[in-house]
């Protein structure tokens, strides 16, 4: 979506706001399987004292295969993004700057571009996910397997403890 801006491109103070939902349809992740609530984008642009500043919040839902188990879970994306939209590039090293088209702003280009970098993560159905067992291939989240060289260090002491008594 293209946004408007000529009502305040030269009146600072000036807000527009926007709410839409940008289609990321074209877009495939591998480990997307599902997409549950679409990606809603939410902000505004305003005037700071002549510098065009756009803020926004997106968030999206989707069911996605964990990395490490390939279990399936619901992964919430929320991204707040913030950039400066010019009419030219005084700062060609700084990846927040956009280039205005006339008094318009391709919103598109600046939500999606977050949202495909954030999405460069891994996917991990929670941060400690134990994966898969490389032996014999049991989710280790769901109970630990009884291959033997892959035990913890840790645990190996707890066992060599309990083994003593
Ligand atoms: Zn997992
Ligand atoms: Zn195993």
């Amino acid at each position: 979506m293209r946004i408007d801006l000529h009502e305040i491109i030269n009146v600072p103070g000036g807000t527009v706001s926007f709410d839409y939902e940008p289609d990321v349809s074209h877009l495939d992740f591998y480990s997307v399987k599902e997409v549950i609530e679409p990606l809603r984008a939410r902000g505004h642009v305003r005037n700071n004292a002549g510098v065009l500043v756009l803020k926004a919040e997106a968030s999206t839902k989707l069911r996605c295969a964990c990395d490490r188990c390939a279990e399936e879970y619901e992964h919430a994306v929320r991204l707040d993004i913030e950039a400066v939209l010019a009419d030219k590039l005084h700062d060609e090293d700084n990846p927040d700057i956009y280039l205005l088209d006339g008094d318009y702003a391709d919103l598109d280009e600046i939500i999606i571009t977050a949202y495909v970098l954030e999405m460069d993560a891994k996917f991990l159905c929670k941060p400690d996910c134990k994966g898969l067992c490389p032996k014999c291939g049991r989710n280790l989240n769901k109970a630990p397997c009884s291959c033997k060289g892959e035990i913890n260090p840790q645990l190996a002491v707890l066992e060599q403890l309990l083994t003593d008594k």
